[in-house]
């Protein structure tokens, strides 16, 4: 999964410490990377906006790494990320949108890059820190005020908390579990697409997790709400998860038996599915099907498609 690399060691006990911290953002060595709406700066020019499901084989832009003096630039809001192998601290810091680089001290050192197609150059250690502080940022925009009594609350622990001074109310980030699931039967599986995607690009089903539901359960719920197939969650088999920074899901991959086959589609959610047989989904995995593709590796949908595809049954 490129987005769930465990890049860093999370320091967690750091972000209590202010002096630490004031210590870290002066230290010579210190890693830093910017962010401005949820973009990070990339080495290297903008090649045009990424297509939905374009692949970026091969494209490898790295993250533009700053020193101490990146705290002078006029972010405003930044995070703690960590610490590299040799005990380096890492920070990511959030730009104003209107921040322009061009009129910076780091003029010309790289452009700001859409988040997927980022997500899909950069090395998975960058990728995963990028997600990471853009998940964080886009919460802190999103939770300016306090759930509870409505005051404004103020950013504590280096980034990854809230606090209320009102009613003393404590904030933590959000993660918003989805199930995605490839509904299998036979020499099939169940993929669909939504009337706004690129033509041709179809996917597995999704859909958020609710309360009171297990992963698995809101999985054959979806499967029936958007597909009318019905399966067990007692046989939907777990695959794998990754943090998907749009904003801040946890995307879990699973395979699940679907116990019919009559194909009915809710039309607000989903523009058409299909089964698609196990030789299709190697073509689309290939980027050879006639009429149909899937999901970039960036996506658990390609490494589920592609779990149930190498299956022989
Ligand atoms: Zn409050």
């Amino acid at each position: 999964m490129p987005l769930a690399q465990k890049p860093v060691e999370r320091a967690a006990h750091r972000r209590k410490d202010e002096a630490w911290l004031a210590e870290a953002r002066r230290n010579p060595d210190v890693l830093v990377f910017l962010m401005r709406a949820g973009e990070p700066l990339m080495e290297g020019e903008v090649s045009g906006a990424p297509g939905f499901g374009q692949s970026f084989r091969g494209a490898s832009r790295p993250l533009v790494w700053l020193g101490p003096q990146a705290f002078d630039l006029g972010a405003r809001g930044e995070v703690f990320l960590g610490e590299d192998s040799s005990g380096t601290p890492i920070f990511a810091l959030d730009m104003p949108a209107g921040w322009e680089m061009e009129a910076s001290p780091i003029a010309g050192l790289g452009a700001f890059t859409e988040m997927r197609g980022a997500a899909a150059m950069l090395s998975p250690l960058e990728a995963n820190l990028a997600s990471t502080a853009r998940s964080l940022f886009e919460w802190h925009r999103a939770h300016g005020f306090c759930s509870r009594c409505g005051q404004e609350s103020h950013v504590s622990e280096a980034g990854w908390k809230r606090d209320c001074p009102a009613c003393r109310a404590e904030h933590f980030p959000r993660t918003d579990p989805v199930a995605i699931m490839l509904a299998h039967r036979g020499d099939k599986c169940l993929m669909a697409r939504q009337a706004s995607w690129p033509q041709g690009f179809i996917s597995a089903l999704a859909g958020f997790v609710e309360p009171g539901e297990t992963v698995e359960q809101a999985a054959v719920r979806e499967l029936e709400e958007e597909a009318g197939i019905k399966a067990d969650p007692a046989n939907a088999e777990y695959l794998f998860c990754q943090p998907w920074p749009f904003p801040s899901s946890l995307m879990v991959g699973l395979l699940i038996p679907a116990d019919s086959e009559e194909i009915s589609v809710e039309q607000d959610e989903l523009e058409a599915a299909w089964w698609i047989t196990r030789e299709e989904a190697r073509q689309m995995l290939a980027g050879a099907h006639p009429r149909f593709y899937c999901p970039p590796p960036l996506a658990v949908a390609h490494h589920i498609l592609k779990a149930w595809a190498e299956r022989e049954d």
